[in-house]
């Protein structure tokens, strides 16, 4: 009997520990570089950034090595305990490199682990030839980086280093023009009112004169076709920063109601969200309608925020179950991985056909999270509805390392699926094309 059971185990025991389910034969020799060397080569889509132009960037941050610093890397120095008002000296010009290093250095060495951090390590390396972040270094990538800016670098980076073929913007800042990039526009504005001021700028800025709540839908549309006339390709939300993301479908009469309290109000009142919410929700109903109307995708903020504290639980993705419900053909882009929230996330997409996940911002919050995530996506989630990179950077250098991070954890995951037979390479091959590339052409029509 004891012999039998031995004989069993050992059987079994090379199945057990290579996998929990085997569908398809083992694959050929040297499937793991021909996958890597498959998403090396491809074309992809970045799905969201927020890529300044360099008078822009140099509003922001002096074109030094705090290029690579300025953005995420800043939240998680930050986190380490550099005070946020002495950070931003550092974004000025007005301290040399050194005495900028100086300061920098003790939070540095305690945050530089952080997947911010390493995308800064890795742009600087890859790009710059400089392996590593340090006093001896500091000087030397600051002038790298400022000369890179005297050349044409923004699209050097996006068209030959990343192989991008379409990007999608979320800026104003349209000097990138149309060639390869393509962008969202915001109505977030005529959501998130809670004072008088904000209802008469809104009007001012589409000339007309909102005395109702039927002229502030109105203002909606003049502001909606505005935005049309110099082309989007999705309607982005970024509400989650200042609210809940649970709208309720209130009714005209209550809505009206807010707006009346709103214009008879003294002027410089700020109403709360409970008092206001009512006419919120009503007015992102609207901007679905107009999304419904025109087949527009809606690319909604969930999960993690940035910057140094918000409330977590107000991005969590399954407080838009009634919307996702109750528009179905209006297509809901989920993005960030909606980081911490992947398992919720998981069961959305799966669920609706109309719930889509955008993976963009999530190899810089987390590698691991990302990795974990894309294989239970792979198990559970058509393929068709993963969109597996945006870059999400104010700058081009870290949405390029960042693409490399996110490279690496595509292939990873694709490897280990095929090694476990859960995949055929070639399967695999064409899950990575559609996730980088194919999905996002198609959801936001990227090739008209
Ligand atoms: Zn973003």
């Amino acid at each position: 009997m004891k012999k039998a059971l031995l004989f069993f185990v050992l059987l079994l025991g090379p199945l057990l520990s290579k996998s929990q389910v085997q569908i398809r034969p083992l694959p050929l020799k040297g499937y793991e570089q021909r996958i890597i060397d498959f998403i090396n080569d491809m074309k992809v889509v970045d799905t969201h950034e927020h890529l300044m132009s360099p008078t822009r960037l140099k509003q922001r941050t002096a074109l030094d090595f705090m290029v690579l610093l300025h953005h995420y890397s800043a939240d998680d120095i930050i986190s380490s305990g550099l005070p946020a008002k002495l950070f931003a000296k550092l974004r000025k010009d007005s301290l040399t490199v050194k005495q900028k290093w100086d300061i920098l250095k003790p939070y540095w060495e305690s945050s530089k682990n952080t997947a911010y951090n390493r995308a800064a390590l890795l742009a600087a390396d890859k790009l710059f030839g400089i392996s590593d972040i340090n006093e001896l270094t500091v000087e030397l990538l600051s002038e790298k980086i400022k000369k890179a800016y005297q050349t044409d670098w923004i699209s050097h980076v996006v068209n030959d280093k990343c192989k991008i073929e379409y990007l999608i913007q979320d800026s104003d800042d349209r000097s990138f023009g149309t060639k390869g990039f393509r962008y969202v526009v915001r109505f977030d504005s005529f959501i998130f009112i809670n004072s008088k001021q904000q209802i008469t700028s809104l009007g001012k800025r589409q000339n007309i004169d909102i005395a109702n709540l039927d002229d502030l839908i109105k203002a909606l549309g003049s502001a909606f076709n505005d935005a049309k006339q110099k082309g989007f390709v999705a309607i982005k939300s970024g509400l989650a920063y200042n609210r809940i993301l649970n709208y309720e479908n209130t009714s005209r009469g209550s809505s009206a109601k807010v707006f009346e309290d709103l214009m008879s109000s003294p002027d410089g009142t700020t109403f709360t969200f409970e008092d206001v919410k009512p006419l919120q929700d009503f007015m992102m109903h609207r901007v679905l309608d107009l999304a419904r109307d025109n087949k527009l995708p809606v690319m909604i903020h969930t999960g993690l925020h940035t910057g140094n504290g918000n409330i977590i639980e107000n991005s969590k993705p399954t407080h838009l179950v009634n919307l996702i419900m109750e528009y179905p053909t209006v297509k809901f882009v989920l993005m960030h991985g909606s980081y911490p929230y992947g398992a919720e996330l998981t069961t959305i997409a799966k669920y609706f056909p109309n719930a889509y996940i955008d993976m963009c911002w999530l190899y810089v919050i987390s590698p691991s999270y990302s990795e974990r995530f894309l294989h239970e996506w792979i198990e559970t989630v058509p393929a068709s509805k993963i969109m597996g990179f945006g870059g999400d950077y104010l700058n081009i250098e870290n949405a390029y390392s960042h693409l490399l991070m996110g490279k690496q954890v595509v292939a990873r995951v694709l490897i280990d699926k095929v090694k476990d037979c859960y995949l055929s390479e070639s399967e695999a091959k064409n899950i990575a094309r559609m996730i980088l590339h194919d999905n996002a052409v198609e959801l936001f029509n990227l090739s008209q």
